[in-house]
């Protein structure tokens, strides 16, 4: 959906790396993320000091990652006990997104294990680890974490707090935040995340991670990450001369048209149903704004059918069933961030079901 804003910015997003560059497995040694590229860590903070959707001062390492699905690894390994006598817990609430258990599970950890709903888990004395979405996929819901012990720590993922998902409502500040160009600017390509991390040492064994895993992360998508963010962030702190649209105001009305036909032809259809949101103050843009989620979270309410995911593939519409989410089969994800061709062809057949 993106693409097409990248495409009027035109060369102002182009770089050009010339073959002598980006060479050395270093960035900046004397960092704790020693292979975290300046210009990138200055446009991170400058864009989010411009949102306001986080805190990047006060001593705040910033951890770069091969998306965030490293940086989730990273923290996994980073908040689990060495010691421990057996695996620490890894929960979410459900629906959660369903990645975390894949990846939690897939090398099958002596250090943590996927144990699921983090509703009803009992927050007693044991360590745990929560992950908390917000908004959350697949269903776009604001979250705060539930699970209530004292041994627990939490991995807040905010991948889409940013103002054409949601209102930002406040400064987050939270032990371990995870973003990502993917969801933030469209560049899931280029596969770079990044964490902000209160506590240095959970910083340090994050980083200690990546350098096991990757020895580091691509310097070249670094570079491009930087760009792109300071593209965005050149367009809302300078007057537009150009014509162009600034890039939030662009990704809000574009998500606000999607989810207004979605709706339409939901309504118009009656055999769905969608969540509802409450709108909220936007302090970056100074107004209420509604929620407009990355996803659509869909429920089928016909009688007779259980399987949504199999009738609507019946009927030419993919989508990714409730079950990989925790939830019931009842329930599907469909994709908002699709290019304009196939976003409204999905209106059409769902329109002509
Ligand atoms: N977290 C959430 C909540 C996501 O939805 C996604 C992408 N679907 C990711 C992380 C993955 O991000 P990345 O591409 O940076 O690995």
């Amino acid at each position: 959906m993106f693409e097409s804003f990248w495409r009027t910015v035109g060369e102002r997003s182009t770089i050009v790396i010339p073959g002598w560059k980006t060479m050395s497995y270093f960035s900046d040694v004397r960092s704790v993320c020693w292979f975290l590229e300046t210009e990138f860590a200055d446009e991170v903070r400058r864009l989010h000091r411009l949102v306001g959707n986080a805190k990047v001062d006060d001593g705040r390492s910033i951890v770069v990652g091969t998306g965030s699905t490293q940086l989730f690894q990273a923290a996994l390994y980073a908040l689990s006990p060495l010691d421990g006598p057996e695996p620490v817990n890894v929960v979410s609430a459900v629906p959660y997104y369903s990645s975390y258990l894949a990846v939690t599970d897939f090398l099958k950890s002596r250090l943590y294990k996927w144990a699921g709903d983090a509703c009803g888990f009992p927050g007693d004395d044991s360590p745990y680890i929560e992950i908390v979405t917000s908004p959350n996929n697949p269903d776009g819901f604001t979250r705060k974490a539930i699970v209530n012990g004292s041994c627990g720590k939490t991995i807040h993922d905010l991948a889409y707090y940013w103002p054409q998902y949601t209102a930002i409502t406040e400064e987050a500040d939270h032990d371990i935040m995870l973003f990502t160009v993917s969801k933030s600017t469209g560049h899931a390509g280029t596969r770079i995340g990044w964490a902000l991390v209160k506590d240095e040492e959970v910083a340090k064994r994050m980083t200690k991670f990546i350098e096991i895993n990757t020895i580091g992360v691509s310097k070249d998508s670094q570079l491009r990450a930087a760009r792109i963010l300071k593209v965005i962030s050149d367009g809302h702190e300078w007057p537009v001369t150009d014509g162009t649209e600034r890039f939030f105001e662009y990704g809000r009305r574009m998500m606000t048209d999607r989810w207004e036909r979605l709706r339409e032809v939901v309504r118009s259809t009656s055999r769905f149903s969608l969540p509802q949101f409450t709108p909220a103050f936007c302090k970056f843009a100074g107004e209420t704004t509604e929620t407009h989620p990355a996803f659509a979270w869909l429920k089928c309410e016909m009688e007779g059918v259980e399987d949504c995911e199999g009738y609507l593939k019946s009927h030419k519409i993919l989508t990714r069933s409730g079950k990989h989410f925790g939830m019931d089969i009842k329930h599907v994800r469909v994709s908002m961030l699709d290019r304009d061709e196939i976003f409204d062809l999905f209106l059409e057949r769902l329109a002509n079901l």
